[in-house]
């Protein structure tokens, strides 16, 4: 292998014990042969909300908030440089501790304002990951590994959606192969910020929150070569459920960039949702392997991944806290435009819509959205079919809630009879009632709800089928 990029998120960067741990895998990458490493870092975990918590405090008026966390973030920062860094330090606790400076005092006009615009919000996010490249690359160097720190906001250009920023990937894929080859060609490891970007006009932009792992795929698919991006996280790969719910479930080895994508869309928290787009056109294989365990192959994500493993599908997730609303009535039957209404009232509002299912009968749709959306799609929706509803063409607008989201994934699913049959039978047996059922957002996925207290029974009742 020539090109490797590695992502090292929140707590794989976040205490001492951690960051040597981070240290000597790159180390054994070099040693393996990997001449040209990017490594692409999240801020040490639970940066990002302190530094939130910090600008939302300032627009509140908690000015002892903004000195408090300027205080906790210098600590933090002080004490790894001292345990591991090397010549350096001083030069680099010096920028750290005026970047601090920097964000107390924008936190302090942000008091003044008081408001914090998600403008404001993506210009002090980041800091995080801003201070998290230069330590790591700091401590890469006392180790004898040559590195440097590269800003993003300088590399990956978005628009200006704050706080959900998506990258041009055209200028982005301009500046990233500007910037990063003479890093390699230096001997170098380009140690780079996960997170942020920036506008044309160079105003920090962020690209979501856990959207590091984003970052990644984008440097590893602008890169003239990558031969594979590896998420490094704190468990062993993809796992075929929750252990907390199943406690049998384990690693799966292999996946492909469609059932991971239907995965990391229902609550598997391993790999941010948009994560596999970037790297699907170029083919980069992803690897998710454990900082804290490096040993263990982790869990292989491939463009194509083989559907026919002989198993019946690969894993079984939960998405909780969600409702159900049905727009119900007589009058929909043979009207158009009813369902184009509804999804356009809701997409106004925000929402977003998790799962959508409506029989054949047309005498009712359902979909579901997060709890906290519940009221306000109900109540918008209830305004936009006014009429229809006086004139009892629709006759109810309900919320049930609740609920939990299933999702079964596996490629095999598309083409291996009498799967959907063994799974009801299986959620049935364990007494679950199935309330509404969608086939899964890439086809190589089942969902389905049930209530919020039989969501763990029908994951257990389900993931028992693997055996
Ligand atoms: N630090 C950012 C967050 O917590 C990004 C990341 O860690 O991926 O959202
Ligand atoms: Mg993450």
């Amino acid at each position: 292998m020539k090109t490797l990029v590695m992502k090292f998120g929140g707590t794989s960067v976040g205490s001492i014990d951690a960051i040597k741990n981070v240290i000597q895998i790159v180390r054994q990458a070099r040693r393996d042969g990997v001449e040209q490493i990017a490594v692409v870092v999240s801020a040490m975990s639970g940066v990002t909300d302190k530094l939130k918590t910090g600008v939302l405090g300032a627009e509140a008026g908690a000015t002892d908030t903004i000195q408090q966390v300027g205080q906790t973030l210098r600590e933090k920062h002080e004490t790894v440089l001292r345990t591991l860094g090397g010549d350096d330090i001083e030069l680099a606790l010096a920028e750290i501790n005026s970047m601090i400076d920097d964000y107390v005092r924008f936190c302090d006009s942000v008091s003044v304002l008081g408001e914090a615009t998600p403008r404001a919000l993506d210009y002090t996010m980041g800091l995080g990951e801003r201070i998290s490249a230069r330590q790591i690359a700091a401590v890469l160097r006392a180790a004898d590994v040559p590195a440097q720190a590269v800003d993003a906001t300088h590399m990956i250009v978005t628009d200006d959606r704050f706080q959900n920023a998506a990258p041009l990937m055209d200028q982005t894929r301009r500046r990233v192969r500007e910037i990063i080859p003479p890093i390699f060609k230096a001997g170098e490891v380009a140690v780079i910020t996960g997170f942020v970007g920036a506008t044309e006009q160079g105003i920090n932009t962020t690209l979501g929150r856990g959207a590091s792992d984003y970052t990644a795929a984008i440097v590893a698919a602008c890169l003239e070569e990558c031969d594979e991006l590896w998420i490094w996280t704190d468990v062993d790969g993809v796992m075929s459920a929750d252990p907390r719910v199943a406690p049998e479930a384990s690693t799966i080895d292999v996946l492909s960039y469609r059932e991971v994508s239907e995965l990391a869309y229902y609550g598997a928290k391993v790999l941010h949702p948009k994560t596999i787009s970037p790297v699907l056109e170029a083919g980069i294989s992803i690897r998710v392997k454990n900082t804290f365990n490096p040993e263990h192959p982790g869990t292989l994500i491939v463009p194509n991944g083989d559907a026919r493993t002989g198993q019946l599908f690969k894993a079984v997730t939960a998405v909780r806290d969600v409702g159900l609303v049905t727009v119900e009535g007589k009058g929909m039957l043979g009207v158009p435009g009813i369902a184009a209404r509804t999804f356009g009232a809701v997409a106004r509002t925000g929402t977003n819509v998790l799962l959508i299912s409506q029989a054949s009968s047309e005498q009712s749709i359902c979909f579901m959205v997060p709890m906290g959306s519940v009221q306000t799609v109900v109540d918008t929706l209830t305004a936009e079919f006014d009429r229809e509803i006086d004139r009892r063409d629709i006759d109810r607008i309900a919320a049930l809630a609740p609920l939990t989201i299933i999702t079964v994934v596996g490629a095999g699913i598309l083409y291996m009879r009498g799967i959907a049959a063994k799974i009801f039978a299986a959620v049935a047996d364990a007494g679950v009632n199935v309330i509404a059922i969608a086939q899964g957002s890439s086809e190589c996925g089942i969902s389905f709800a049930v209530s919020a207290e039989e969501g763990d029974a029908a994951v257990r009742a389900i993931h028992a089928l693997t055996k």
